[in-house]
């Protein structure tokens, strides 16, 4: 039931993605990890909710944080196209695509070049902190080809 504890929530559109009363925040603390031009928008994050959903959006040319963590993503792209690393598998990746992420498996999204990527992601309320690759790491996914020229974009 409806409650002044647990309102309905219901924001229009503004336009490109962009909700009202929603704030456009960064992505991440600045220095936390790296990134380039992501920004980040949480639209449901409910006490009586076990999940949140935020959106995230990549400028052209920008680069999610590579990472991985014990929490999974189930990931719908809205807006733009672009491409994105999963495990050992590099695809191009376009409006309405699906994408998940299982438990400890590296994971990066890039936008392409002339247009920005924004995605719908839907994760744990409660979860893990992400992990960095650290040399070690790098250079075992730089042995596929692939990965390794996904990751000289950044
Ligand atoms: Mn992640």
């Amino acid at each position: 039931m409806e409650t002044q504890d647990h309102p309905a929530v219901f924001r229009h559109v503004l336009g490109d993605c962009r909700w009202d009363g929603v704030a456009c925040q960064a992505y991440k603390e600045e220095g936390a990890a790296p990134f380039k031009a992501v920004s980040r928008q949480v639209l449901f994050s409910q006490p009586e909710l076990a999940a949140e959903l935020r959106y995230f959006e990549v400028a052209a040319g920008g680069w999610s944080t590579l990472e991985r963590h014990a929490h999974v993503h189930a990931v719908m792209v809205l807006r733009g196209h672009g491409s994105c690393l999963v495990g050992c598998v590099v695809r191009d990746i376009r409006r309405h695509d699906l994408i998940s992420v299982p438990p400890m498996t590296w994971h990066q999204f890039r936008a392409a070049a002339d247009q920005p990527l924004g995605f719908l992601c839907l994760v744990n309320a409660d979860r893990d902190r992400p992990q960095l690759p650290d040399a070690d790491d790098l250079a075992d996914l730089c042995t596929d080809p692939g990965i390794a020229a996904f990751l000289a974009q950044n």
